[in-house]
């Protein structure tokens, strides 16, 4: 029987009204048997997430203080949803409960967890739906990678003809405690329970109508992408395209399984749909996105070429301190790493005394403003002078490149500008590209 997963985001469950969209959607398609929430998200712009509270919640616990005030205005926003729909349980009861299970276990995994939980329990006593804890069954290694023996348990824990909810966002460690997926990690739930349960489509509901070509708070009316690979999908994500979490791949890839981007309030409305692979077309670039605020660390040494295990020991040197690198372009003499700045934090200073102290370099230099820009597309690996248009299009508007990266697959290219150039430099690769040959 075909089956679909449904995830449905912060802002879908935002308040009671949003709530009766999620049903209508649920009852229009019977085959939308496996659900899984986020916990409500902002009901405005100015408006606070649950998980942001109950990450306050832990700080303020931290640092020896009672988080019951903070743990109020939670209980508020629950109980407003419960009233506003009339659903069948003890609110107080699971909510004095839940506090006092975070005043015991305060651990900022356990708490940040707790937002989908109270959502997933309340959204099941209002659609009289089975309620599946995914702390009993998604196991998540330390390294964040979901252990394999997890598919069958979860598989038989959602196996049924029924309606199930399952909260997004935590399984637990091997050993059994709690643990969250980074932010926005209730997209790789639902693709977790996706693969599980192997569902003909894993639905993700959000509040817009999927990818868009651009950013358009950059773009004015950026085209609308109606198809994008898993690779496509992951480089832009992973460069700042926020609709969905770029791991949320992983899991549905193996088994093949389509992702839809879905409006909860558009539910019949376009929306982007995500393949394994799909057929050539004439589309050059698929999409283009863009994150501000990298180091780019720049060292020269003479003979550098020569040094077996130099590159090795700069990197080690970023490794050391947990800091992921995201591109090492590299010269005779030179070679350059480039970080993003929240990885680094405040360990620049420290970073930089170990590279001058162990490697002895001729030259350290560090750009602070750098910004990188992904153009994606599985079309321009056929596309003759595609570069070659990428860049002019750039010099033309006297955009200086600062780094270029066309990946070794050919489907993505990277160009790193000054902060300042950052928006006209993506409305200027956009407009070359909108109408691409
Ligand atoms: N509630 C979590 C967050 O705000 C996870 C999610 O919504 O996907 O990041």
């Amino acid at each position: 029987m075909s089956l679909k997963v449904c995830k449905f985001g912060g802002s879908s469950l935002a308040d009671a009204e949003h709530f009766l969209k999620v049903r209508a959607i649920l009852e229009s398609d019977p085959t939308r048997r496996i659900v899984v929430v986020s916990a409500p998200g902002k009901r405005f712009s100015d408006d606070v997430k649950i998980t942001d509270m109950l990450l306050l919640c832990q700080s303020v616990q931290e640092q020896g203080l009672d988080l019951g005030q903070m743990f109020q205005k939670i209980r508020t926003r629950y109980k407003e949803i419960v009233q506003n729909l009339n659903v069948d349980i003890d609110i107080d009861a699971l909510l004095d409960e839940t506090e006092a299970q975070m005043k015991k276990n305060g651990t900022k995994d356990f708490m940040a967890s707790r937002g989908e939980y109270l959502c997933g329990r309340i959204t099941a006593a209002w659609l009289k739906a089975r309620f599946v804890d995914p702390g009993e069954y998604l196991q998540i290694e330390s390294s964040g990678v979901i252990k394999e023996e997890t598919y069958d348990k979860l598989g038989e824990a959602l196996k049924g003809d029924d309606l199930v909810v399952m909260p997004g966002f935590y399984g637990c460690t091997p050993k059994g405690k709690v643990k969250t997926f980074p932010r926005g990690g209730s997209d790789i739930s639902g693709a977790v329970a996706a693969r599980a349960v192997r569902a003909e489509l894993y639905e993700n509901w959000t509040d817009v109508n999927g990818f868009m070509m651009a950013d358009p708070r950059l773009v004015k009316n950026p085209k609308h992408i109606e198809t994008l690979t898993y690779k496509e999908l992951r480089e832009l994500a992973y460069m700042g395209a926020n609709v969905l979490h770029d791991e949320s791949i992983y899991p549905v890839s193996e088994p093949g399984i389509p992702i839809e981007i879905r409006n909860t309030n558009d539910p019949t409305g376009p929306f982007t749909r995500i393949v394994p692979s799909r057929p050539k077309d004439d589309r050059v670039v698929t999409g283009i996105a863009g994150r501000k605020d990298f180091y780019l660390i720049q060292i020269e040494k003479i003979l550098m070429n020569k040094m077996v295990g130099f590159g090795r020991r700069f990197l080690q040197i970023f490794e050391s301190h947990g800091v992921n690198f995201e591109h090492a372009p590299t010269g005779i003499d030179t070679m350059s790493v480039i970080v993003r700045k929240e990885y680094v934090g405040e360990q620049l200073p420290a970073i930089l005394e170990e590279i001058k102290r162990t490697l002895q370099p001729d030259r350290l230099e560090v750009t602070d403003n750098l910004a990188l820009i992904a153009t994606v597309g599985q079309g321009m690996i056929r596309c003759v002078g595609f570069a070659g248009r990428l860049c002019t299009c750039l010099s033309k508007r006297g955009i200086n490149l600062q780094v270029i990266d066309l990946g070794s697959t050919q489907d993505n290219m990277i160009v790193g500008v000054e902060l300042n150039d950052f928006e006209e430099a993506v409305r200027a690769i956009y407009e070359e590209f909108e109408h691409q040959a």
